[in-house]
């Protein structure tokens, strides 16, 4: 039997800790940070108020106390300031076991600690559903809490007539937070395929699943805006007398033609920018020189004529202007388009270069 490597073990235990892979993480990370400081900071409050409410008889032991307190303050700032989301499972970690340890500690110096172990350990468990990730990583810190409130206690309640509850009541608070806790995680989870898919939706052309025109431009602007970088080419790409195609055979028929064009496109402008600007037109942003850019655009026009021989006759023209970074890029667009044009006049199914 061959044993799982440590990169099985990470791609599966990562996810069970954590929730998700780093993506994910991210977006959970977002939702997670502050929810997590605001338990947090109610944990620190309630702690202070009861060991400000403690007579002076039975005021906890001082060191003990005093390390809980600075354990939760420094997990605290620790958490403000961390930027993964594993990080911030580790703070929380450490700020719900400080918690509970201080609690204890108070639980210990009034000398029935064992009533607590159920009031603070249920409540401990249910009150951290929300705030963790990922069911692995809740389970450990459930284990810790009632490991921290109990050590040395157990069994509580012994010879009570009530004694039996006692592990139901463990049981069924551990189950029941372990439901909240993965049905918050599917949540979120939800959440973040949700948003994937409004991303999606918002930036791909749903016909041909290039970048839509407001992508495209996004990603234009910025390469344009760029500091530094090579020579860039701006290509604007229309289908010649697209509107008989839709007219002879029909809409179905355009729509063929039009996936069939942005499948070209998108092969032969592997590792450049492309993207349908609206109708049957596209455009690339070639990144290379005046030859490099000349070759380009003619393989390209070449490849659109010889895929459609079988049925149709399909053809492109493409109007080319380089991307003068001194200058706005609406200019550079408005040069490609006089250049299309000039292709179109000349008789089409050719680039031409601004
Ligand atoms: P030219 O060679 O000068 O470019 O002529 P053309 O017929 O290609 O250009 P024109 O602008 O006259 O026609 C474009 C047509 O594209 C008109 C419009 O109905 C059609 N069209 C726009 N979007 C779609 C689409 O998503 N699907 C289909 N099937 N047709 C579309
Ligand atoms: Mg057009
Ligand atoms: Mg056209």
């Amino acid at each position: 039997m061959a044993f799982p490597t440590l990169s099985t073990l990470r791609r599966v235990a990562v996810p069970l800790a954590f929730g998700g892979n780093s993506e994910q993480q991210h977006t959970y990370f977002a939702e997670l940070h502050r929810v997590g400081m605001v338990t947090q900071l109610l944990g620190i409050i309630a702690y202070s108020l009861t060991w400000l409410l403690m007579p002076p008889a039975f005021q906890p032991n001082l060191p003990y106390a005093v390390l809980a307190l600075l354990g939760m303050l420094a997990s605290l700032i620790v958490r403000y300031r961390c930027s993964t989301l594993p990080v911030l499972t580790i703070t929380g970690a450490c700020a719900v076991l400080t918690l509970t340890f201080g609690l204890r500690t108070m639980a210990d110096a009034v000398h029935h600690a064992s009533f607590w172990v159920l009031p603070v350990g249920v409540f401990m468990t249910l009150a951290i559903a929300s705030i963790f990730n990922g069911g692995l990583s809740y389970l450990a810190v459930v284990a810790g809490v009632w490991w921290n409130m109990g050590h040395g206690l157990y069994p509580v309640n012994a010879g009570l007539p009530d004694q039996p509850w006692v592990p139901l009541m463990i049981t069924v608070s551990v189950l029941f937070g372990l439901a909240l806790n993965v049905s918050f995680s599917l949540l979120r989870l939800r959440n973040y395929h949700s948003r994937q898919e409004l991303t999606r939706l918002a930036f791909q052309d749903s016909l041909t699943g290039l970048n839509n025109r407001r992508m495209f431009t996004q990603r234009a602007q910025q390469m344009h805006g760029a500091p530094r970088g090579g020579m860039l080419y701006f290509l604007m790409i229309d289908i010649d007398n697209f509107k008989n195609i839709n007219d002879l055979q029909g809409h179905d028929a355009g729509d063929a033609v039009l996936v069939q064009t942005a499948v070209i496109i998108a092969d032969k402008a592997q590792g450049h920018l492309c993207g349908r600007l609206g109708g049957e037109e596209f455009g690339v942003v070639y990144a290379g020189d005046r030859d490099a850019v000349r070759a380009f655009a003619s393989a390209l026009v070449d490849a659109v004529s010889h895929a459609f021989q079988s049925g149709h006759l399909v053809s492109i023209s493409v109007g080319v202007a380089e991307l003068d970074r001194g200058r706005e890029l609406g200019h550079s667009y408005r040069a490609a388009d006089d250049a299309l044009y000039q292709a179109k006049r000349e008789g089409k199914n050719r680039y031409v270069i601004a």
